[in-house]
């Protein structure tokens, strides 16, 4: 099945307690695609400026992701975002968010991207994510909405809008107390959940994630890292790799649900290795069925019950 991806496609810079880069590509939707294409075809929908890189695109095209929804703005600077991780490396302060290109940008939903059953709505204006699920002539098998703390602060109601319109959200922990307002993240889910998405998703970084529906919730380890390199992408590799594998199955049952979050903590383990997608670029199928394993060992036990 395809997939269809909207997200920033960025220059990031990113400080670390242990290190610091240069400018290197990032945005949502870049990580998403670099990981959901190891699973199923992706079709993005972004926009960049005059100085993003081609090379990227290539490499990106190579793996089998289409661009017709991708604008590129010749005289304009691509979306910049530069954040500095506390030494938990868990949490982080935003430094600058520059938008350039994002600050006017209307997606348009190519024709070859209509009968998509599976919409990856990355971390973006809310209007925006809005704009792309209005633009669908049918409504896809699966809606999932990632988001983050910045829209909350500045558009609350537009994101309630979107987030009403979907069937999974994606946010981390912190997001889920501000978003609902609530302190219990078992009563900050149901608040969530009542706002329209049947399943939610909660992050919590090295310490996993939550799947919670209706009166369900599954949790899902992340792996224990002996070092963590950069944290950024992390959330969006996991979004690529949930969605990617439901695409990959079509199959959304909350026990594929399950599996499939399994799948985007394998595959986010793998992207804190590097800084920025470097360590996605070089990873094979039979690096992400070793690390599979590795997770259906860390919490595989026997136990007798009397
Ligand atoms: P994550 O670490 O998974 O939360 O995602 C980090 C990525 O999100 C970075 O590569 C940024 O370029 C991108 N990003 C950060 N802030 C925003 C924003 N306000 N809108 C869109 N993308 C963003």
């Amino acid at each position: 099945m395809s997939l269809i991806v909207v997200g920033s496609m960025a220059f990031d810079a990113i400080e670390t307690p242990f290190g610091k880069s240069d400018k290197i590509v990032g945005g949502a939707a870049t990580y998403i695609a670099w990981c959901a294409s190891n699973f199923c075809k992706v079709n993005q929908i972004s926009v960049v400026g005059g100085d993003f890189p081609q090379t990227e695109l290539d490499a990106l095209s190579a793996r089998g992701v289409s661009f017709e929804g991708l604008q590129i703005k010749k005289d304009e600077k691509s979306f910049f975002w530069s954040g500095k991780y506390h030494l938990d490396m868990n949490s982080r302060d935003t430094l600058v968010t520059e938008l350039n290109v994002l600050a006017n940008f209307t997606p348009v939903v190519p024709e070859s991207y209509q009968d998509c059953e599976f919409l990856m709505l990355g971390n973006l204006d809310p209007n925006v994510q809005r704009s792309v699920i209005e633009q669908l002539k049918t409504k896809p098998k699966l809606i999932v909405l990632d988001t983050m703390n910045f829209w909350m602060d500045i558009m609350l109601d537009e994101l309630k809008k979107t987030i009403s319109m979907v069937d999974v959200l994606m946010v981390n922990d912190s997001e889920a107390r501000q978003l609902s307002g609530d302190y219990s993240l078992v009563r900050a889910a149901k608040k969530i959940m009542a706002m329209g998405p049947k399943y939610l998703i909660i992050k919590k970084g090295e310490h996993g994630a939550l799947l919670f529906h209706e009166n369900n919730v599954f949790y899902a380890p992340a792996l224990p890292l002996e070092e963590v390199f950069d944290p950024t992408g992390a959330g969006d590799t996991f979004a690529g790799g949930f969605i990617g594998h439901l695409a990959k199955t079509n199959d959304i049952s909350f026990e594929n649900m399950k599996t499939a979050i399994i799948v985007g903590s394998a595959m986010a383990s793998y992207c804190v290795e590097k800084f920025g997608t470097e360590r996605l670029r070089e990873i094979s199928q039979n690096d992400i069925k070793e690390r599979l394993n590795q997770f259906v060992q860390l919490s595989n036990f026997d136990i007798a019950l009397v």
